[in-house]
């Protein structure tokens, strides 16, 4: 038995086709890898997790990346608190404003909108989130949608908590009968 065709040749093409394929994806890695802003970690922590997409981010980490990079205002995120808020605002400097749902006296949520000047962070003008009773049809779209469980459906009609909702917006993307209001 000759062992340089049958085993040696073999076990080196073996090893050269391994070490080019490594070669290539350390390359592949390499030139496609995202940088990513350690703060925007640092910032995610204060986000509420809830992914609601109320921001317009898509997610909480991606609105998270926006305000470290200074993109973004955390008053968009109706559901962060406003001591949260208060702590981004100083991880990111005066990009971030207080987070509507923690505005003082607030049981029901409010909606986001920069109202930021600059430098002093205000708060924005509270939303309630209403439904029509009259419009909906018990489908429960909007109680599965709600990241903050702050809807029931009863005898076939949704109804809102206003003590647990946070504005987020998501149920009134989701109703197929847009009766969902603020
Ligand atoms: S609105 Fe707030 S909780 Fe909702 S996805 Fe955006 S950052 Fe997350
Ligand atoms: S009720 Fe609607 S607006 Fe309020 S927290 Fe739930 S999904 Fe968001
Ligand atoms: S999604 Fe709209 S129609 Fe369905 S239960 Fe909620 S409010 Fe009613």
């Amino acid at each position: 038995m000759q062992i340089f065709p049958t085993i040696i040749l073999p076990a080196l093409i073996f090893l050269l086709v391994g070490g080019a394929l490594g070669i290539g994806l350390a390359f592949i890695h390499e030139r496609f890898k995202t940088t990513r802003d350690p703060k925007s970690d640092e910032v995610l922590r204060f986000l509420p997790g809830a992914n609601c997409g109320g921001c317009g981010s898509g997610g909480c980490e991606a609105f998270a990346q926006k305000l470290a990079r200074g993109e973004a205002d955390v008053a968009s995120c109706g559901p962060c608190t406003d001591e949260n808020a208060e702590s981004i605002r100083k991880l990111v400097g005066s990009n971030a404003a207080v987070g509507a749902g923690a505005a003082a006296g607030s049981q029901s949520g409010t909606a986001a909108t920069s109202t930021n000047n600059g430098n002093e962070p205000k708060r924005r003008e509270k939303k309630t989130y209403r439904i029509n009773a009259e419009g909906c049809g018990g489908c429960g779209l909007c109680k599965n949608a709600c990241p903050f469980h702050a809807i029931t459906v009863l005898a076939g009609i949704a109804m809102i908590d206003p003590e647990k909702c946070k504005s987020c917006g998501k149920c009134v993307t989701v109703c197929p009968n847009s009766c969902i209001k603020s």
